[in-house]
């Protein structure tokens, strides 16, 4: 994280630990993680992807990923990782092989759209989904054929028809637990893309991609525009075009890794609500429950494990403008302690455990 961000967001919540009374730990206020991002520029070599007016989708997708890569590469908390520099050929299985090798946080393929009416324009991010109809379909398998570019493909994907989705089933859950994560990737991106663009908002939509299904992490497939657009073809094809549109996504990347962030600071010291007056360690009910607090912040997050450090159960309670986090749900104290030192041990340093009598929480 670069000191500038440290510095406003220890801004943000000075007012906050001045009012408790605590000083400021150094180690909490960042959890020096590395967000590594897997940037992957669609197509390339023999693959082309849509080739209209001597405009070819993988060049400027490339051109874009790069400028994009360069960007974030200016902050020493990200890394970035590329699935191509150059116009090579690459099967959609080893692009997320790279992804998932690299243990990434987060996957962004970028494209450019196509359609045969020429009028058609504008931006749309996609995320893996089951959710399909005619129009995405069309989308979809354009993108997937390039399976039938690559040998043995069928012994590759498992019996999968690029023109038909559904036709995939083994790992459908693992991206659906990212799927909250994907949304709000996309979500960002189609945000700055109509605010800073002013392009065209086609939406966030669903579909079942090859490329997205088979990284095991929040991932993206940007359309950044129709090349069958005179306008926008022209527009991409411009190296200031291609700057624009990077540097939208490079917003949209910081945005949604800051959330993951602030996700990290844990707010625990401001904690009132229930545990006023609360005796510590004060023996509980026969049919209590117990969880463990490892987050509270002003951020709505997904009470996905992934969120948080792959912890297990996570649930999500709102108090007033601020969500609390917690993991386990038990209703013996031993495994809450148990699961106590695992959150402390992943960087939750001020876990704690709260108690559940007859519905009403309090801190032990
Ligand atoms: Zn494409």
């Amino acid at each position: 994280m670069k000191t500038k961000e440290i510095f406003i967001i220890a801004q943000m919540l000075l007012p906050v630990f001045m009012l408790a009374n605590i000083p400021i730990d150094s180690t909490k206020t960042s959890n020096n993680k590395v967000f590594t991002v897997v940037l992957d520029a669609g197509h390339g070599g023999k693959d082309s992807g849509k080739y209209i007016a001597r405009t070819a989708e993988k060049d400027i997708a490339l051109s874009v990923v790069k400028m994009l890569g360069k960007e974030l590469e200016a902050h020493r908390d990200i890394k970035v990782v590329y699935t191509r520099t150059t116009d090579k050929f690459l099967e959609l299985y080893q692009r997320a092989d790279i992804a998932n090798n690299a243990k990434a946080d987060l996957f962004v393929s970028v494209h450019c759209n196509a359609a045969a009416a020429t009028s058609a324009k504008g931006n749309e991010t996609w995320v893996l989904g089951i959710h399909r109809n005619a129009d995405n379909l069309e989308v979809v398998q354009r993108e997937n054929s390039v399976i039938l570019l690559e040998e043995d493909y069928e012994e590759k994907y498992a019996g999968f028809n690029p023109n038909d989705p559904s036709s995939f089933a083994t790992n459908l859950m693992i991206q659906e637990e990212y799927l909250d994560n994907s949304i709000e990737m996309a979500s960002n991106v189609q945000t700055r893309f109509s605010a800073d663009l002013k392009r065209k908002n086609r939406g966030v939509k669903q579909a079942g991609f090859a490329v997205l299904r088979l990284s095991y992490m929040p991932s993206v497939l940007i359309e950044t525009g129709f090349i069958t657009n005179a306008e926008e073809r022209a527009f991409l094809k411009s190296s200031a075009g291609q700057k624009k549109v990077a540097h939208s996504i490079y917003d949209a990347i910081l945005e949604y890794q800051k959330n993951r962030d602030i996700n990290l600071f844990i707010l625990d010291q401001v904690d009132t609500g229930s545990v006023d007056g609360a005796v510590p360690f004060q023996t509980a009910a026969d049919n209590a429950i117990y969880k463990v607090q490892i987050s509270a912040s002003g951020n709505k997050l997904a009470p996905k494990s992934y969120n948080f450090q792959k912890l297990p159960e996570i649930s999500r309670e709102q108090d007033g403008s601020i969500y609390r986090y917690f993991t386990g749900n038990f209703s013996n104290l031993a495994d809450a302690v148990e699961l106590k030192k695992q959150a402390v041990a992943k960087g939750y340093k001020s876990a704690f455990i709260v108690v559940y009598e007859n519905g009403v929480r309090r801190r032990l």
